[in-house]
């Protein structure tokens, strides 16, 4: 029988191999680290004595595929989130809270409701999204949404900045405007923030491995393919520190690595090569549970806080300028703001920063232009990642769509 080989176990090589084997395929998946799950795992952090996310992920009900992935694998029922559409968020600077509530329709009736929009708009400043109906990839978020004054700043750039982790005067308007027809544009139903009920790899990572190994899937870990041996224009070997492997006439290979490994073992590949770092910083500490089990800040040093059970976890997205900072002096900041918008005490709790310097390509222009197709020179080999030319931002959304794809393509 013919085999399908699967280049890393992030989300799109998870993807890839959950919907081959799916359909009977034999899949081999050839992970370099020791675990699965890529830059969406979670692990045992021990100055904390918990598990932790190696970073806050928020994913919408709208996302499809991500959906359509955790039905196949059995884990529809391991995220969590309100049952309304809503957003809960604090402003720092002048201390008021409110809640952002849609509709669940498509008709976004929600705007007239002066105590469902964010405080200081007016419904019909709503219209104005519609501008990213019109969205190139060289139109900048800011260029294109940045005169709307407080929907701006206490909705829209929150939400660029969320959706693409580019600073908005950098970005593109593109990948936003796919975001907002896949969700906002679709109603409150398909716009609801969703959140692993315990951990990252316990909904994306551990159902699907359990999924692949019933279905006879071969999983390899600590095997890092460093070449790829090529011969009439297809792959015919896999070689790596410990992969020794013949790519059979009727096999085929997806490659779902980072972009920067898929351009060593393709040269000439072109593939974005500017990133944009996520700090995650994890305090012992709880906050009064909210309605949404999120709550967005503005005018903070980290735009969104997270409840969890046992930590409470903060985002610094588009954070390139904020590595060099000395983590104790960050936790300090971020642990102030805290303070003020959830009156918690003085004293720091315990607490882990999580710096993912390369956590997702930068979503310039530019660098949109250097999005690859799933389709590579060799015949019998796919690319997958979030990277690919999906048309979203770097998310799981769009690494488990191009997951998808690649196998629909084989
Ligand atoms: C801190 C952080 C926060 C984020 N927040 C969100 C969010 O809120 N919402 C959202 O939707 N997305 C978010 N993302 C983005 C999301 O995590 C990524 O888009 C997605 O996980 C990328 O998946 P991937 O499979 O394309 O790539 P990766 O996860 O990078 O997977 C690639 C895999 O290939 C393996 N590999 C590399 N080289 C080799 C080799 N030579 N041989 C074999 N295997 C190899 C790697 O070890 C890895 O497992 C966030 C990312 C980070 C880091």
């Amino acid at each position: 029988m013919s085999r399908v080989h699967v280049i890393g176990a992030g989300m799109a090589g998870l993807s890839a191999a959950t919907a081959l084997a799916a359909r009977g395929r034999q899949v081999v998946l050839h992970e370099a680290a020791k675990w699965a799950g890529g830059r969406c795992r979670s692990y045992h952090d021990t100055a904390l004595g918990c598990r932790i996310d190696n970073g806050n992920h928020l994913l919408l009900s709208g996302n499809h595929d991500t959906m359509a992935y955790l039905r196949r694998i059995g884990a529809e029922d391991t995220l969590t989130g309100p049952d309304r559409p809503l957003f809960p968020f604090i402003d720092l600077a002048s201390g008021e809270a409110w809640t952002l509530r849609l509709n669940h329709g498509k008709l976004p009736w929600w705007v007239l409701r002066r105590s469902w929009r964010v405080p200081g708009t007016g419904a019909l400043d709503y219209l104005a999204l519609r501008r990213l109906e019109r969205a190139g990839r060289d139109d900048l978020v800011a260029g294109m949404l940045g005169g709307l004054g407080t929907l701006y700043d206490r909705l829209l750039e929150p939400l660029a900045i969320a959706a693409l982790n580019t600073k908005p005067e950098a970005a593109s308007a593109a990948p936003l405007a796919a975001v907002v027809r896949e969700s906002l544009a679709r109603g409150g139903a398909a716009t609801m923030p969703r959140m692993p009920k315990v951990g990252l790899s316990e909904s994306f990572v551990d159902p699907a491995l359990a999924y692949l190994r019933t279905h006879g899937a071969e999983l390899r870990f600590g095997a890092r393919v460093a070449g790829l041996t090529v011969t009439d224009g297809r792959v015919s070997g896999l070689a790596g520190p410990n992969v020794d492997e013949i790519v059979g006439a009727e096999d085929a290979v997806i490659l779902a690595t980072p972009p920067w490994v898929a351009a060593e073992l393709l040269p000439g590949l072109t593939v974005p090569q500017m990133h944009e770092a996520i700090i995650n910083l994890h305090f012992r500490a709880g906050i009064e549970p909210g309605p949404a089990g999120l709550y967005g800040l503005i005018g903070g040093t980290a735009e969104w806080v997270f409840e969890k059970s046992e930590v409470v976890s903060v985002t610094i997205s588009a954070a390139n300028d904020r590595l060099g900072q000395d983590t104790d002096e960050l936790a300090a900041e971020v642990w102030a703001d805290l303070r003020r918008g959830f009156g918690l005490p003085r004293t720091i709790p315990p607490y882990r920063v999580v710096k993912e310097k390369r956590a997702t390509f930068a979503a310039t222009p530019a660098q949109l232009a250097r999005r690859p197709e799933a389709r590579t020179a060799l015949a019998n080999l796919i690319l997958a990642g979030d990277y690919t030319a999906t048309g979203l931002p770097s998310t799981i959304e769009g690494a488990i769509r191009s997951g998808g794809s690649a196998a629909n393509e084989i």
